[in-house]
């Protein structure tokens, strides 16, 4: 067996199980003698395929009936623009910033209306999620806008904000799926596929529909919500391949228990490597703890001159992409529901041979 535990932040790690039974179709989907590659969008094939992703995923996140679920393209990045331009209505919107993903959501969002940015931990180099309170938000916005999980600065929201009638945003790209949420807290949820849900490609957007249809008149056609959701998400071409993994995922998660189970599992994970750096004194975590993220944690080395030496060493040891974002430095493993606790305690067992041979 060759494969290695990859702790890459995006793309990342798919279930081995998922790509083996994708091999195991490649060539001929259901006896049909053609590749899902191969397939038309319009078949009765590929109609299966989407409507099983939809349902499970309604199942797995237990997403109310009056949400649809949507599938296009464009990355969670083309969600900066795709939000603002359709749920305009006053021209002004909160944010929150915690690092560098909300920061790029801002700066498209300035594009189409008035931001204002209710609360920012950019004092702390984004290293804790601030507190958001009801009195904080500006009842006439159009919509409140948080990053859930930070995937590069390795926090999370432990709690969701009640932002009372004004429609709650969140971009989940990176802990969509890892954990137990309530769907009807929020207006519209987002998330690019690549870091938990499957390949590069496919976004996944989950809106309320009351908040469909009010596009502004600026809109692209291919980034109003309303294209989509009245086509099925199919008015052009979607990411057939990238669905069908999608689909093939959920079922995975299905077959693992749910999403119950795997936020046990999870949280497992997160702990198992937390509480060693906790113990440790070669190893930090540069995040407060009351923020961390389950997905993505970072941690740092005193001598920052090591790192390279870490991230090569692990390289060898089958632990791939430790290396931490520019932004950030240091360590970074990500540990999305693909990733086995056998790959965080294989982590964990590396990481403490190489502190006993460099302290
Ligand atoms: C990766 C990521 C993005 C960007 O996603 P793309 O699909 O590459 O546009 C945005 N937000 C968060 C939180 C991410 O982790």
């Amino acid at each position: 067996m060759d494969r290695v535990y990859n702790f890459s932040a995006g793309p990342s790690m798919l279930p081995l199980a998922v790509l083996e039974k994708a091999q195991t179709e490649l060539t001929n989907y259901k006896g049909s003698g053609m590749s899902v590659m191969e397939i038309s969008h319009r078949s009765g094939l590929f109609t299966d395929i989407i409507t099983e992703a939809e349902n499970l995923l309604r199942e797995l996140m237990q997403i109310p009936d009056n949400y649809k679920v949507l599938f296009v393209q464009g990355g969670a990045s083309q969600q900066f623009a795709a939000i603002p331009l359709n749920l305009h209505k006053n021209g002004k919107a909160d944010y929150v910033n915690t690092g560098s993903w909300s920061k790029k959501a801002i700066k498209e969002a300035k594009k189409y209306l008035e931001v204002n940015e209710i609360a920012s931990s950019a004092d702390q180099n984004f290293t804790y999620i601030p507190a958001i309170t009801p009195d904080m938000i500006d009842p006439e916005a159009d919509y409140v806008h948080i990053t859930t999980n930070n995937t590069i600065e390795g926090t999370a929201f432990r709690d969701i904000p009640d932002t009372g009638s004004v429609p709650l945003v969140a971009d989940m790209s990176s802990n969509i799926l890892s954990e137990e949420i309530e769907v009807s807290k929020f207006g519209l949820i987002y998330a690019g596929a690549q870091k938990n849900i499957g390949p590069a490609g496919l976004t996944v957007v989950i809106i309320r529909d009351d908040l469909i249809g009010h596009a502004s008149r600026a809109c692209p056609t291919m980034l109003d919500y309303q294209t989509h959701s009245e086509s099925g998400s199919l008015y052009n071409t979607p990411s057939t391949y990238a669905i069908y993994i999608a689909k093939l995922v959920f079922e995975w998660l299905k077959e693992l228990g749910g999403i119950k189970q795997l936020q046990t599992r999870n949280e497992k994970k997160a702990a198992t490597l937390y509480d060693y750096i906790a113990q440790s004194d070669f190893y930090d975590s540069p995040v407060e703890e009351t923020s961390r993220s389950i997905m993505n944690i970072p941690f740092v080395i005193p001598n920052h001159d090591l790192d390279a030496e870490f991230v090569k060493e692990a390289k060898e040891a089958g632990l791939e992409t430790l290396k931490g974002h520019r932004s950030v430095g240091g360590m970074r493993a990500s540990i999305y529901n693909a990733m086995p606790l056998d790959g965080v305690e294989a982590l964990v067992s590396f990481m403490d041979r190489f502190a006993q041979k460099h302290s």
